[in-house]
């Protein structure tokens, strides 16, 4: 069975960016590990750091299992995601242990340290899970993960311009779970989780994933950027497996 590892900085990002394609992949037979860098600690939520960890990470179980795949923290805090040797090793073994055949992870350029770290790991980790001479518990892994950049935040980078996909992944037909996804985040609603703090927040997911959608011409879109760099995979399995759902720049419709 293929495998998808989404790594990303805190326990709600991945609902955010890209749980529609994960949620293609899933249905196209792939396994589906979320691994969240942060628990998400030091959300500004009156509880102790260690509660708002252990609620968190039970959110992100369950918005991985709607999507039908599971949930890993990597040990890392909130606000705490540095690209150094320590927290490199962390990410390598967690990519060596679960050896995926695709990573999908943040945009080098986004609105937060968090993420932008987080996508520097995921890069070099994809990269080193096959150098044998980079140890840690797992054997080096024979080939390197195919890797993939999400949209940033709001689709803009600090300068506030946008980020703009190669292609996208239409996911209108399973956008109604990466809501159902999303709403298993409670602790993010605004403090607390009425129905008017949850539909806001889904309506927030709703504005990014349309305002892609609006760049490829279908209802709600996931946009992404391959790595291409020397020495990482060069076939486009992303764009292969799920090739009934995605749309190019300057095809009928696009901007
Ligand atoms: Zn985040």
């Amino acid at each position: 069975m293929p495998k998808v590892l989404a790594a990303f900085a805190h326990p709600d990002d991945m609902e955010l960016l890209c749980a529609g394609t994960l949620r293609l992949l899933v249905e196209a037979g792939w396994e589906m590990c979320c691994l969240t860098l942060s628990g998400g600690d030091r959300a500004n939520l009156p509880w102790t750091r260690e509660e708002i960890r252990r609620v968190r990470l039970r959110e992100a179980q369950n918005g991985a299992a709607v999507l039908g795949g599971k949930a890993h923290w990597a040990g890392l805090d909130d606000i705490g995601i540095f690209y150094c040797r320590e927290q490199l090793e962390i990410v390598v073994e967690a990519v060596r242990r679960f050896s995926p055949d695709l990573i999908l992870t943040h945009s080098p350029d986004c609105y937060t340290l968090d993420h932008e770290e987080t996508s520097r790991l995921a890069r070099m980790a994809a990269f080193a899970c096959k150098n044998y001479h980079f140890e840690t518990r797992s054997p080096a892994m024979k080939h390197g993960p195919h890797l993939y950049y999400t949209d940033a935040s709001e689709g803009k980078d600090k300068y506030g311009h946008p980020v703009r996909a190669d292609f996208w992944i239409d996911v209108t037909p399973v956008f109604a779970l990466r809501q159902k996804a999303l709403a298993c985040h409670e602790s993010q609603c605004g403090g607390k989780p009425t129905p008017e703090n949850i539909r806001m927040f889904q309506e927030m997911n709703e504005r990014r994933a349309r305002r892609q959608g609006e760049y490829c011409g279908v209802d709600y879109a996931e946009g992404f950027r391959q790595n291409l760099a020397h020495n990482y995979p060069q076939d486009d399995i992303l764009g292969a497996v799920l090739s009934g759902f995605v749309k190019r720049p300057g095809e009928a419709g696009n901007l």
